[in-house]
């Protein structure tokens, strides 16, 4: 078998040589372990913002799509599709029967109803979980408010949208290339979406959101999340999903003074885990699928081939190279 360890303390954007590819002999699975197969691997920010939380060196963890070779735990027999969280592999062992935290869980890929199993790491896994219990526990929106999205081409941020819509808001994107925003625009059906790297974003909200801000799902933390929420209506929700403009910053992040706004205008301000709601994760997953199904929801993925290109996946998403969910095909 194959995996990637990380052999270094990552300095800014993680290279090449932070990884290892490294071959092994499995041994023998035990009771409670299941041999998986793996096909499709996630890379998310994640990966990134948690890196320095393990010691070194460490196998590289992060989400997957498999299946079931050999079994010594009754629930995921020999062919069962899993989705399991031991990382970029390409065969694994994992120990099903004794999941001692919210990542080691495995489970059953949700049915699909035919769509592509990628989408159990991506629109119908943890992301989407991500996008739709972020979005509608913390926002609460009501139909006919504005909602602004940054990270708005990415993998939550592209779902979160398009949920915006069918709740009937009116929405505004942020994203980093005018190919995203015209994506945005054209095919996902945002009202207005911008190039944050070219616009003035004050001035592009005054303009796009003339009666103001109600809810901001926030991906990218820093300077344009004060922005926008100075633009923000009395009691507006903030769901603070993600900070990916830090994590790959050595030097600490310099943020504008947003406190006057939050009081000021009674700003609810939350962040979140998407663990919190683990227990409901399949509700999202049978919304999510059924909008997918009959056309109201658009599921891109950018997705890479083979085993080797993982790290130059990672890397480029952690840049702005994805449209949609990035997932490597192994
Ligand atoms: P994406 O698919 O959105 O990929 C990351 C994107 O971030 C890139 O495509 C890039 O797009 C953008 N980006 C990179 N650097 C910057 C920067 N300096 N400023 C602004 N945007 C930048 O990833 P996900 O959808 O998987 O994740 C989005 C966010 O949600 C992340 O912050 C992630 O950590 C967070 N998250 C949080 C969870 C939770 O439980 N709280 C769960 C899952 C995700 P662009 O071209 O637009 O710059």
């Amino acid at each position: 078998a194959r995996k990637y360890v990380v052999k270094n303390r990552f300095q800014g954007i993680p290279k090449r040589d932070d990884f290892e590819i490294v071959e092994y002999e499995l041994p023998p699975i035990k009771n409670g372990e299941i041999l998986v197969k793996v096909e499709w691997v996630s890379v998310d920010p994640y990966l990134r913002a948690y890196h320095s939380n393990y010691t070194l060196p460490y196998d590289q963890f992060g989400y997957q799509v498999g299946i079931v070779e050999d079994s010594k735990d009754p629930r995921y027999p020999v062919g069962a599709k899993v989705v399991a969280h031991k990382g970029w592999c390409d065969y694994c062992i994992i120990n099903s029967a004794n999941a001692t935290d919210f990542f080691s869980k495995v489970y059953k890929l949700p049915n699909l109803k035919g769509l592509s199993q990628s989408l159990g790491v991506g629109a119908v896994g943890m992301p989407g979980a991500t996008a739709y219990f972020g979005f509608l526990n913390l926002c609460k929106p009501k139909a006919g408010e504005t909602v602004v999205v940054t990270g708005a081409a990415g993998a939550v941020g592209s779902l979160v949208g398009q949920i915006a819509k069918i709740k009937g808001c009116r929405v505004i994107g942020f994203a980093g290339s005018d190919d995203k925003v015209k994506w945005l625009e054209q095919d996902l059906g945002f009202d207005k979406a911008f190039n944050y790297k070219t616009v003035d974003v004050t001035s592009a909200l005054k303009s796009a959101a003339p009666n103001g801000v109600d809810c901001y799902f926030d991906n990218v933390g820093g300077e344009i999340s004060s922005l926008i929420i100075n633009q923000m209506n009395d009691f507006g929700r903030v769901s603070v999903c993600g900070s990916i403009s830090s994590y790959n910053d050595v030097n600490n992040p310099t943020a504008t003074i947003l406190q006057p706004a939050l009081i000021g205008k009674q700003i609810r301000v939350e962040g979140f885990i998407v663990g919190r709601w683990y227990d409901n994760w399949s509700e999202a997953f049978g919304e999510l699928t059924k909008w997918i199904k009959n056309g109201q929801l658009k599921a891109r993925e950018h997705v890479t081939e083979g085993f080797e290109n993982i790290y130059d996946a990672f890397i480029g998403m952690l840049q702005g190279e994805n449209v949609g969910k990035a997932v490597i095909k192994i």
